[in-house]
């Protein structure tokens, strides 16, 4: 097909993205999500996936590393009540944004926006005392909405991140609400 990469996410159960108007009922969460049994088949197709294809993997082919793989299966399992749900390591809200059809600005694709491009210019809103209030109340360790993620960003290296391991399970933390995209 003439494929640079590929890339795997979790079908995001219960949230609000992606022009979704409110939370899906539970019926429809339980219709998206997957049952015991196809967790479990699911498991083994990540690992053979992860076993048969390591050189995809090391190459870049497929985007995603073991470990976000594995987070497919660990999502599924949380959803299911098997494993609390975990944040993923992501400076999303500080090194990207999302811009709706409709101009609105959100810090990644499952927070509520921070304005509207109708209304300002993207520097304006992304350096908003809104959006910068956002960003350094954002725990994303703790936060109920990161830990449900299924898409998260993370860019080492970016700005004031601190990564050191005294700074947590895999979570970069941030010293303030600076966008430094
Ligand atoms: S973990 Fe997900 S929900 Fe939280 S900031 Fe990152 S992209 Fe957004």
């Amino acid at each position: 097909m003439g494929l640079n990469s590929i890339s795997f996410l979790a079908a995001d159960v219960s949230s609000t993205a992606f022009n979704r108007l409110s939370i899906s009922p539970a019926e429809r969460q339980e219709k998206i999500a997957l049952n015991a049994i196809e967790v479990e088949a699911l498991d083994r197709e990540i690992q053979r996936l992860i076993h048969e294809h390591a050189g995809d993997l090391t190459s870049g082919f497929i985007a995603e590393s073991p470990d976000k793989l594995n987070r497919i299966v660990r999502h599924f399992r949380a959803c299911l009540g098997q494993l609390e749900p975990v944040a993923p390591r992501c400076n999303a809200p500080w090194v990207s944004a999302v811009i709706e059809a409709g101009g609105d600005v959100r810090p990644c694709f499952f927070h509520r926006p921070l304005g509207n491009t109708r209304d300002g210019g993207l520097h304006e809103i992304l350096n908003s005392s809104q959006a910068l209030q956002f960003r350094k109340d954002l725990d994303i360790a703790t936060d109920p909405i990161c830990r449900r993620c299924v898409c998260s960003l993370y860019i080492p290296n970016a700005g004031t991140f601190d990564t050191s391991p005294t700074a947590g399970v895999g979570h970069a933390t941030h010293g303030g609400g600076e966008y430094i995209g």
